[in-house]
C-alpha cells in the first residue's frame, strides 16, 4: 500500500462568478469569461464587464491545447504560505494567451529551472492533480516551438 501524498496548498475557492474557470480546469480545459455586449475577455472573472460594465456574460471553452508566451514572471525563493516550502524557488509568471494576448494568466512554471524563464518564452498550459476532484492550470515550457 502507498502512502498518499496530502496536499498542503490551498485550494482554489469556487466561487459564483469563477466556477466555470475552475469546472473547466477541473476538466483539464481552460475556459474564459466573455462579456455579451463587447464580447472582449474578462479575466479574472467577475460579476460585469470592466471594458463596458455590462452585467451580461458569456463563458467560452479554449479547450485542452493553450498555448502563451511570458509576459512577466518572479521567482520566490520564500513560501509566503505553507506548503510551499518543498517547491522552492517558485517561478510565477503571467502570461499572454496566443489568441488572445489581452488576456494574461497568472500561474506557476513547472517543468523548467528558475534560471532558463525569460519574457517571451512560448509556454502550453498544463494541470496538476491536486486532489482526486480539483486540478490546478499551470504553465510549461513549449518544447515543440523551441
Ligand atoms: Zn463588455
Amino acid at each position: 500500500m502507498t502512502q498518499a501524498t496530502k496536499y498542503e496548498k490551498p485550494v482554489p475557492l469556487k466561487t459564483l462568478d469563477n466556477h466555470p474557470y475552475w469546472d473547466a480546469a477541473d476538466r483539464h480545459e481552460l475556459a474564459l469569461q466573455k462579456c455579451s455586449d463587447c464580447k472582449g475577455y474578462i479575466h479574472p472573472p467577475g460579476p460585469s464587464c470592466p471594458s463596458c460594465g455590462s452585467p451580461a456574460t458569456e463563458w467560452e471553452n479554449l479547450g485542452s491545447d493553450i498555448s502563451a508566451t511570458v509576459y512577466s514572471y518572479i521567482t520566490s525563493y520564500r513560501p509566503f504560505l505553507p506548503g510551499f516550502q518543498h517547491d522552492l524557488p517558485t517561478v510565477i509568471t503571467v502570461a499572454a494567451l496566443d489568441v488572445a494576448p489581452e488576456v494574461k494568466i497568472m500561474a506557476n512554471i513547472i517543468g523548467c529551472p528558475a534560471e532558463e524563464v525569460e519574457i517571451g518564452m512560448p509556454l502550453k498550459m498544463t494541470w496538476t492533480d491536486i486532489t482526486p476532484d480539483r486540478a490546478l492550470p499551470q504553465w510549461t515550457p513549449s518544447r515543440s516551438q523551441n
